[in-house]
């Protein structure tokens, strides 16, 4: 099913993995998987890594987690290392698989560039992949928005008009960016909203599991974190447990308030681990998502 059309009817609760290096961590990531699947979630999705067996390792997953759990998935597509024939030949896989849903994205430069480069015969932005998608394929598309602005833009007006551009050329609906302060989600959706996006804007969310990997992280995509919660890292810098609590808190107190004011889904970045998720899942009484309640089988 098309997850806009999931969106005309429901929220929608997600939940978002990365591929393992090795062959071996495939495994895992299908055992957690199934560990969420008790929450109904409306889809689930798996990044796209930088090249060779990393995106051969997506693809497989992407393909498992609808074959083996039956989860309606969204697969991530980026324009990284591969040309347009290349890009087809993925795509063509992902029809034959029954998948319908792709996140295109241009995704990030290899590790020790600071430029994107696209390949020749490639992409050089995810709306030119956007747009090659929805010309050829009948899939139904997201693109991917960053209520802080994206490390490469050049201000946050020019960052909304290629949002808008992604959704000109056929996205349905966008995904954030994680980021820990509510107000630069609603600022950031105001701004859209003046631009002219009127499609769906899902909230990211990442509930903090370590104090040196989130500020690794937040200093890679740029996203900020508010003082509070930065004094808290700060004094529970080396104990893992508790910040994973903090971390627990905080993204309900945030899904908590996106709810209230009228989010049309939530995606969690589950960092391919279940248990945070599961608690933040638990603890929610987010009655009007239909998807949410448990099932007993
Ligand atoms: C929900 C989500 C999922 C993600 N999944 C993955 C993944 O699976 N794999 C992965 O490698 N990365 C992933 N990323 C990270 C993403 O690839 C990076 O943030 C990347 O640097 C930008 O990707 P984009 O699709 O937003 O690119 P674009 O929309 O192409 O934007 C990249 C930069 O170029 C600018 N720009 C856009 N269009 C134009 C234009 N026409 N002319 C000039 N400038 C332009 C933008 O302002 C921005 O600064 C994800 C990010 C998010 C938010």
């Amino acid at each position: 099913m098309f997850i806009k059309d999931i969106l005309k009817t429901s929220r929608t609760i997600s939940c978002e993995f990365f591929p393992p290096r090795e062959v071996e961590g495939i495994n895992n990531i299908l055992e957690v998987a199934s560990r969420l699947k008790p929450y109904n979630l409306s889809f689930v999705s798996v990044t796209y890594g930088a090249g060779g067996s990393t995106q051969a390792f997506s693809e497989e997953i992407t393909l498992r987690l609808k074959r083996e759990l039956n989860f309606e998935v969204m697969a991530h597509l980026t324009c990284v290392s591969q040309t347009q024939p290349e890009i087809d030949e993925v795509l063509k896989r992902l029809v034959s698989a029954g998948i319908e849903n792709i996140i295109a994205l241009r995704g990030d430069p290899p590790a020790g560039d600071s430029n994107f480069v696209p390949v020749e015969g490639g992409f050089a932005h995810a709306s030119d992949l956007i747009k090659h998608i929805d010309q050829k394929f009948s899939f139904g598309i997201a693109a991917a928005c960053y209520p802080e602005g994206h490390t490469e833009s050049i201000d946050l007006h020019s960052d909304i008009q290629y949002a808008k551009l992604k959704v000109d050329n056929g996205a349905d609906f966008l995904v954030t960016q994680l980021f820990y302060d509510n107000q630069d989600f609603y600022d950031f959706v105001e701004r859209a909203e003046k631009a002219g996006i009127t499609v769906p804007i899902i909230p990211g969310i990442l509930p903090i599991l370590s104090a040196p990997q989130i500020r690794r992280f937040t200093s890679m995509c740029g996203a900020s974190i508010p003082s509070h919660l930065d004094t808290q890292l700060d004094k529970h810098h080396d104990d893992d447990k508790t910040v994973r609590q903090i971390g627990i808190e905080h993204a309900i107190n945030q899904v908590q308030d996106l709810w209230a004011n009228g989010v049309q889904g939530i995606h969690f970045y589950v960092l391919n681990r279940s248990y945070s998720v599961s608690k933040i899942l638990d603890s929610l009484q987010i009655a009007d998502h239909t998807n949410l309640s448990k099932t007993t089988t």
